[in-house]
């Protein structure tokens, strides 16, 4: 029998050790996760804090992940206004540049090869109507930014870009002029460096199965066949989390990545969106990393199974075939998935289910810019015993 596959009892030395008067536990090791560990032990050094991760990696979306540090394109945050209102809109958009700037200051820019390269969304000949839209709002999407960004114009109309970049099939292009990218790997191997450093315990290859209270704590079963107690418990699982506790409204939403091998003279830098975010591409190392394509199969990519199925992976090669890189011979070097959370509702789920469980999950699309400060404000309600956010 494989011995992954076993349960097994913890001996009397390592719940003496590793799983004994734990203060809190964080199911999760992703940004959310490792975030709120962090924020946790700068507020509460003496905490003892537990994370507990299901793969031998965070392996969900934040290892996984494109590396934008965006916070909204122009053509998502007008579809946003017509579902939202209009203050929850631009909150969420705050959020996630302040989310951004606490990343920025536990990291470090140059650790995370943070560039502020611009972030471009393109339009088709068919989306003339859209990039009109964008137009005539942009003046009054600029003044909120600038008040949020400080940067006097965000937006900006950059047709004459198309050529340069050598784009084929592109109409129009809007830069936002503060949005960045990251290295994501350097990213989370900063974060689990950090929490290793500040004595916040982590174990790969845990599972966590059900949750229970447990006066005065909380009981948890692993998949592994044992249980321990914690005081509080933080569920960080994020498209993970109906598994455990299918009353939260998050779905996974899986998007499929290719990345070339490197080309020479690759005439483009920056994060681009297109067919209204559902695709995104960039450049790193000198490849082109791109993804998405979900729409084109919502049902079927909403799973918490990692893998690729053709239909996507083909309608990715032919964009970049096609219309990213027209006429280049291009091959690719690697292809991967990711788990997100998603829900009706673009804000994440932060909130405390009883005396000894608090949730942060649910991060959507843009976990990377909002991550580290719902990682924060989770660590606070676990103190705090807060109930909302
Ligand atoms: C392909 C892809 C591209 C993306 N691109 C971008 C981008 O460019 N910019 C951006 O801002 N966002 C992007 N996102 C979204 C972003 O990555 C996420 O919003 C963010 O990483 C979510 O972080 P998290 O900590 O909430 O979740 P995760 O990183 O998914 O972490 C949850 C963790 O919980 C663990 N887990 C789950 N269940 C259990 C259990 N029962 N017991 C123990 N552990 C468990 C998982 O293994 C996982 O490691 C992308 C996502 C994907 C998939």
């Amino acid at each position: 029998m494989s011995t992954l596959q076993q349960t097994y009892p913890l001996s009397y030395w390592e719940r003496e050790v590793f799983f004994k008067d734990i203060d809190v536990i964080i199911i999760g090791s992703g940004i959310v996760g490792l975030s709120a560990a962090l924020s946790l032990k700068e507020k509460a050094p003496k905490l003892k804090v537990v994370v507990l991760e299901r793969g031998s990696l965070p392996i969900g979306a934040s290892t996984r992940n494109a590396g934008f540090a965006c916070f909204g394109s122009m053509t998502e945050l007008l579809d946003d206004l017509e579902s939202r209102p209009e203050q929850e809109v631009w909150g969420l958009v705050e959020r996630r540049w302040q989310g951004l700037a606490r990343l920025r200051k536990r990291i470090g820019d140059e650790v995370m090869r943070y560039e502020e390269v611009g972030g471009f969304e393109l339009f088709r000949p068919g989306e003339e109507a859209a990039f009109e839209k964008c137009l005539e709002n942009r003046q009054v999407f600029n003044q909120r930014l600038k008040e949020i960004t400080g940067h006097p114009e965000v937006f900006k109309a950059e047709d004459r870009q198309i050529n340069n970049f050598g784009f084929k099939g592109v109409k129009h292009l809007i830069e936002n002029q503060v949005e960045g990218v990251i290295h994501t790997g350097k990213m989370m191997e900063a974060l689990l460096k950090k929490s290793r450093e500040a004595g916040i315990q982590l174990f790969n290859g845990v599972g966590v199965e059900t949750l229970e209270l447990n006066e005065p704590g909380v009981r948890l079963k692993t998949e592994q066949g044992w249980s321990i107690n914690a005081q509080q418990v933080l569920v960080a699982t994020n498209g993970f989390a109906a598994t455990m506790l299918p009353e939260l409204a998050v779905k996974p939403a899986r998007n499929q990545v290719i990345i070339t091998h490197p080309l020479q003279g690759l005439p483009f830098r920056g994060g681009f969106h297109y067919d209204r975010g559902y695709i995104y591409f960039r450049e790193i190392d000198g490849r082109v990393l791109l993804g998405g394509g979900r729409h084109l199969d919502l049902n079927g990519e909403s799973t918490t199974d990692f893998g690729e199925t053709d239909l996507i992976q083909e309608h990715l090669l032919r964009l970049l075939n096609e219309v990213i890189l027209p006429g280049r011979s291009v091959s690719i070097d690697q292809t991967w998935s990711g788990i997100m959370g998603v829900g009706q509702e673009k804000a994440p789920i932060l909130k405390r289910l009883n005396e000894g469980v608090v949730v942060a999950v649910r991060l959507g699309g843009m976990g990377v810019a909002i991550g580290s400060l719902v990682g924060e404000e989770a660590a606070e309600m676990v103190i705090g015993g807060e109930s909302d956010v």
